[in-house]
């Protein structure tokens, strides 16, 4: 069976921010996130026109306290008018209220919104008033991994939970007549940012809502690997005519998410790119061991775009035709090549499982270490580990985690088996899946700690 490729776009509302609109009738906005101390002001005033220079089209900062807020305003001097900037806003919304006065809009996360669940309605229209007055929009981002106590007694940290979180601030926000509002639910398992995000469509559907969305797949990690996750998730949305602005997060300099996430769009969105030249063809094999296979043809000739573009295009169809097996064709690369990508994507859809998997956030304010030179020696490790103490048979399907921060990386990490978590100035703590298993220890130790606790539990 042919699979036909589809182009319409889900007409959503039009949300100003600063001097762009957000919504079904403009281009689908391309973002980052600095990664600067905020307080930093010229470290993050050249990131930010590092950022802008690539293309992003709105930049996101930390916002941890009123101190930050300050810095912003003073960030926002220097780059004014350029892009707008977003504030990032986690546990305080006094801070939230702070920055809707000084930036154009301000990301809030339901699941640490307010302590007090019983003040949420009074706290968050607060807000609301202050947005309207200064003309402001709000993201409310919700993250797999850090949903409200309340949301997770009822509902485990599930997509159901994740929407009940978002409608339960929406629901809020137009009973008082408040619609400049965005919204995001990411998580870093594929499979499961997709379904929510579909689920929240459908329940946003019913309520006569339509709000645009932000996609992005959480911690995707860096390099190659982090790229296919991205593209798996956001381009599964982006071929269902969903998505109105994306941030492909990786754990590398924040201008290097740009040219990925401008290709992306391009891809599904630019009539000239080769999903509408008529080399793009997918199609479903039923009855191969009692499941589906995918083959997928493409003349693209550039490796990385095809890397990305394959991605895209396969995560959706893997899924949605219950398909395990993934055959790539395209005349320009050998066959050796595209069955290793074929088997990245299938992966990155945790459909099957062949290597370990690195779960790593892109770091931020928050981060008080090399996150990147951790990675890389994190991976190091593991190789020559593999050399010797452990067979590399025994680390597949590993999922280890690299955190920037103990404020939000354990949530977040989801399900890890290992995790390295930053816990303030040269400490970190060390996971075994959600367990603190070694507390603030040093830095410099850390790396070999983490590798003797997985020889530990995996030598055979
Ligand atoms: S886990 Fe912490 S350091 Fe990493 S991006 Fe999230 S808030 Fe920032």
């Amino acid at each position: 069976m042919q699979i036909k490729l589809q182009n319409k776009r889900r007409k959503t509302a039009n949300v100003q921010v600063g001097n762009i609109f957000i919504g079904s009738d403009y281009p689908i906005r391309i973002q980052t996130m600095a990664n600067t101390d905020t307080n930093d002001i010229d470290g993050s005033v050249n990131q930010a026109r590092r950022c802008i220079e690539a293309g992003t089209e709105l930049l996101r900062f930390t916002t941890q306290g009123l101190r930050e807020v300050e810095s912003l305003r003073e960030i926002h001097a220097q780059v004014l008018t350029a892009v707008p900037l977003v504030a990032d806003v986690h546990f305080n919304s006094e801070v939230a209220d702070a920055a809707a006065e000084v930036v154009e809009a301000v990301r809030i996360n339901p699941g640490n919104y307010s302590k007090d669940a019983s003040k949420l309605e009074e706290r968050f229209v607060h807000l609301l008033d202050i947005c309207r007055e200064h003309e402001t929009a709000i993201r409310i981002g919700v993250n797999h991994g850090s949903l409200a106590p309340r949301m997770m007694e009822k509902y485990g940290d599930t997509p159901e939970g994740m929407v009940e979180s978002v409608m339960e601030f929406l629901r809020i926000a137009v009973n008082h007549d408040f619609h400049n509002i965005v919204i995001s639910v990411k998580a870093s398992n594929t499979r499961v940012m997709v379904e929510t995000v579909r689920l929240l469509v459908k329940t946003m559907n019913k309520e006569h809502m339509a709000f645009p969305l932000h996609l992005g797949v959480t911690e995707a990690g860096e390099g190659e690997d982090g790229r296919i996750k991205s593209a798996v998730g956001i381009g599964a949305l982006l071929a269902d005519g969903l998505g109105d602005t994306i941030r492909v997060s990786l754990s590398e300099a924040p201008e290097n998410e740009i040219p990925v996430a401008q290709d992306l769009v391009d891809y599904f969105t630019d009539e000239d790119s080769t999903r509408y030249d008529g080399s793009v063809v997918a199609e479903v094999l039923d009855n191969i061991g009692g499941n589906a296979e995918i083959r997928y043809t493409s003349y693209e000739d550039d490796w990385n775009l095809f890397c990305l573009q394959a991605a895209a295009e396969c995560g959706r169809l893997l899924w949605d035709y219950k398909a395990t097996e993934l055959t790539l064709v395209n005349p320009n690369f050998t066959e050796n090549k595209l069955n290793f990508l074929s088997k990245d994507i299938l992966q990155a859809a945790r459909v099957r499982i062949y290597k370990t998997e690195y779960i790593s956030c892109p770091s931020c304010g928050r981060t008080l270490f090399n996150l990147e030179e951790t990675i890389r020696k994190v991976k190091e490790g593991l190789t020559s580990h593999s050399a010797s103490g452990l067979t590399s048979h025994s680390l597949d399907g590993l999922k280890i985690a690299i955190m920037g921060c103990i404020v939000n990386g354990p949530g977040e990490m989801a399900d890890a088996d290992y995790g390295y978590v930053g816990a303030g100035k040269d400490r970190v703590s060390l996971y075994k899946g959600k367990e603190c298993i070694l507390k603030n220890i040093p830095q410099e130790e850390a790396v070999d700690q983490l590798l003797r606790l997985i020889e530990n539990d995996r030598k055979i």
